[in-house]
């Protein structure tokens, strides 16, 4: 029998990958592209964390970002990337853990006024900062959000028999 080689996270792994911080100093006008790349354990995200078994939280992979930005010819800072990771989820039907992989798109434009939030509204998604810090996490974490389906289920025939419930 082959050895199982399936991409298990332990703590001691993802400490080598590079932990996005929270927040970062972010210089609105400055011309230069940022990147941001690395990691958000789930224990990082509150709100994720809640929609999840507890013991899932420790075991699952941390999500993985990739962003960066660029001057917008519009007006504001284009802020793009992936985000991908995999939750586990409550399936509607038999109440058992239900893996939801996703690899997102982020798209969002970085705006510092309320006029040229409503000016972009029609075409982009802007997302408004009070100052000079970008919030990583509370943004990552909003479009995953957002992305969760509103009923999570397996599909019909793949429901797990019913009286195996634990
Ligand atoms: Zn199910």
């Amino acid at each position: 029998m082959p050895t199982s080689v399936s991409p298990t996270v332990s703590p001691s792994v993802s400490v080598l990958q590079r932990m996005l911080p929270a927040q970062v100093r972010f210089a609105y006008h400055a011309v230069r592209p940022l990147e941001f790349n690395g990691v958000v354990p789930l224990s990082r995200l509150p709100r994720l964390r809640e929609l999840m078994q507890a013991d899932a939280v420790d075991t699952l992979p941390p999500v993985a970002a990739q962003l960066r930005t660029e001057h917008a010819k519009d007006g504001g800072v284009q802020l793009s990337g992936r985000v991908q990771c995999c939750l586990s989820l409550r399936c509607e039907r038999c109440l058992q853990p239900l893996d939801w992989p996703f690899d997102l798109e982020l798209a969002l434009r970085l705006v510092r006024s309320e006029a040229d939030e409503r000016r972009l509204l029609d075409h982009c998604e802007p997302l408004l900062l009070d100052d000079d810090w970008l919030p990583l996490h509370r943004l990552i974490e909003d479009e995953i959000l957002l992305a969760l389906p509103m009923a999570p289920a397996h599909s019909a025939e793949s429901c797990p028999p019913l009286g195996i419930n634990r």
